[in-house]
């Protein structure tokens, strides 16, 4: 038995700081106040359901609930009464949202006032196992801080309750991965401690709140920390440039903090870096010093590759303030991740294993471990492997699929990510901030083993490597690098292209850029067995709430009859 260490921190927290700021509306919320309204919310949602304490233990409790104090409430709530918190998307279809109530077999579906038609809509189908469908009042006034502590389950028992988030769906249906307390403990110690987040920092959260990065990253390790979470949502890059530029919120918190922490997708930096150019000069000049590391102490891109090129554009406009990136899954958290040094935020690399996560990479043909030193073959060619976690971090097991589970861990208990990445000796890690574990050869992801490895005559080749390199010229806006079948080479690497408004006229006599001009352009980058034969330009790539792009069904309907 153990204890939450949510609920613990959250009674240590000074009570007159603030937890959670809605951005817009100015309306704010102290840590004071966090736990009782948690204990009325759970005792509300006891009543609703018309379970005691230990009946409760183990439900799985839907909500849709829009960013906001509620939303924070409502998922503590569920981890006080050890339920199984299942956060939906809103902007998910119907049919997609009943998949997920059916395939978890809630026993509730709280709904905000805000998100009743969504509600309404998803259950009046009838699902396998109807839930009780509960309305939430929104909170008006918080809570007062007590000197009694709240009553809450303090030893909890560490596989029944916790969260319960769906994959983002990007190469299969999406799959139910529970994460208990204890998981959620471990993954938010491990990021305090890596990234230091302290009771200071302001961190602007503008991320959905149905997937890792927005709820761990963004909101449960705040929490753990002490720090103030700021609700931007949806996005809007108008918005958020004018928030940053300000240098404290009119509102009632009256903090007159700047953000100081920024974790996002990088198709949101590169938003913030095109809309920039048409930003009014004096928010121009307000957000370029807010920008700066003296301010925003720390800028996170994750959840997808980060190019290089965005990297540095945002290095340059701030001054130096260089974006970290880490990467994670929905099964483990944050895995890898670059250091707080400068030094160790390497371009193209997410780093090392975070404190407490173990890391190995696999030979996935000949499932032999590649050891530290042995990173590349006699013919010093490098040796990539697939990325294998074990841990406190690591996730348990799906819901509901002990196929998948008993695939996805190996014998000894490592769990296999899919994603192949190599490992190359940096200099000057594991110094300075960074701490301890950020050193040693750090990690290069070169995309997922199903869809960014392309096997062609014997050569295996990394999708991500070569978008990196496309998106480096100044005709390509987005790509996406994808393997097509080929009698001669087993398959071969075809590109998909938005381009630029300058690539529009780049080709001969102005036409627009081709795939000779592309394979012109990559000569000199890189050897030619990894250079795309093929290349169609397209509008817009499409991408999931999370920035991310199905390559299985990119590549079904651009080169449909290639693959059929
Ligand atoms: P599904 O498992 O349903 O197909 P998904 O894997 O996209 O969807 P998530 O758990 O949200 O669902 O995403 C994890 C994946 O995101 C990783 O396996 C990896 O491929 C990718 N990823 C995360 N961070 C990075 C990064 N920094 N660089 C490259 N890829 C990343
Ligand atoms: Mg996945």
């Amino acid at each position: 038995l153990q204890r939450s260490a949510f609920f613990e921190a959250i009674q240590k927290h000074d009570p007159e700081s603030t937890a959670v700021v809605h951005s817009l509306s100015g309306r704010s919320f102290k840590y004071g106040g966090l736990l009782q309204d948690v204990a009325a919310s759970k005792a509300r949602l006891l009543k609703a359901t018309g379970k005691t304490e230990d009946q409760i233990v183990g439900e799985r409790i839907a909500f849709v609930v829009e960013n906001s104090y509620d939303y924070v409430v409502t998922l503590l709530a569920c981890l006080a009464s050890n339920a199984i918190a299942v956060p939906l998307a809103p902007s998910f279809p119907a049919s997609e949202l009943r998949y997920i109530l059916n395939h978890s077999q809630t026993l509730a579906l709280l709904h905000s006032s805000k998100f009743a038609k969504v509600a309404q809509e998803v259950l009046k189908d009838g699902l396998e196992q109807q839930p009780i469908s509960v309305a939430l009042e929104k909170i008006k006034d918080q809570s007062q801080a007590s000197s009694t502590p709240v009553e809450l389950k303090g030893e909890i028992e560490a596989a029944e309750g916790g969260m319960m988030l769906y994959t983002s769906g990007t190469t299969a249906r999406p799959k139910g991965v529970l994460l208990p307390q204890s998981v959620l403990t471990a993954q938010s110690q491990s990021l305090v401690q890596a990234w230091n987040y302290t009771p200071e920092d302001r961190l602007l959260h503008v991320l959905p709140l149905h997937h890792i990065h927005g709820t761990v990253n963004a909101l449960l390790t705040p929490i753990l920390a002490g720090s103030t979470i700021e609700f931007m949502f949806p996005f809007n890059v108008d918005a958020v440039w004018k928030r940053l530029a300000a240098p404290f919120t009119t509102n009632a918190d009256n903090q007159k903090r700047p953000i100081t922490f920024f974790t996002v997708v990088p198709t949101i930096w590169a938003r913030m870096l095109q809309s920039w150019p048409d930003l009014p000069d004096d928010l121009k000049k307000a957000a370029g010093e807010a920008i700066q590391r003296k301010n925003l102490r720390l800028n996170i891109s994750g959840s997808a590759a980060l190019p290089t090129p965005t990297k540095k554009a945002w290095t340059d406009l701030s001054k130096g303030n260089v974006l970290l990136e880490r990467f994670g899954m929905t099964e483990v958290g944050m895995a890898l991740s670059c250091g707080l040094d400068d030094t160790d935020r390497i371009d193209g690399s997410v780093g090392w294993p975070l404190p407490s996560v173990e890391a190995r990479l696999v030979d996935p043909d000949t499932q032999e471990i590649i050891k530290h030193g042995e990173e590349t073959t006699s013919e010093g060619k490098e040796r990539s492997g697939e990325i294998q976690l074990r841990g406190p971090t690591i996730f348990k097991g799906y819901w509901r699929n002990p196929e998948a589970t008993t695939k996805e861990f190996t014998e000894d208990g490592w769990f296999k990510t899919g994603d192949i990445a190599v490992r190359k000796p940096v200099p000057g890690s594991g110094e300075g901030q960074s701490g301890e574990w950020a050193k040693g050869p750090a990690y290069f992801i070169h995309g997922r083993k199903s869809a960014d490895i392309i096997k062609t005559g014997g050569e295996k080749v990394s999708a991500l490597e070569i978008e990196r390199e496309l998106l480096s010229l100044p005709q390509v806006k987005e790509c996406a690098v994808v393997g097509l079948p080929s009698e001669a080479w087993g398959q071969k690497a075809a590109a998909i292209i938005v381009l630029t408004e300058q690539g529009k006229t780049a080709g001969r006599g102005g036409k627009e850029w081709s795939a000779l001009d592309m394979r012109r352009a990559l000569k000199d980058k890189m050897v030619a067995y990894k250079i795309p034969q093929d290349m169609k330009i397209v509008d817009e790539l499409p991408r999931n709430a999370m920035g991310k792009i199905n390559k299985k069904d990119l590549v079904q309907q651009v080169f449909g009859d290639l693959v059929a």
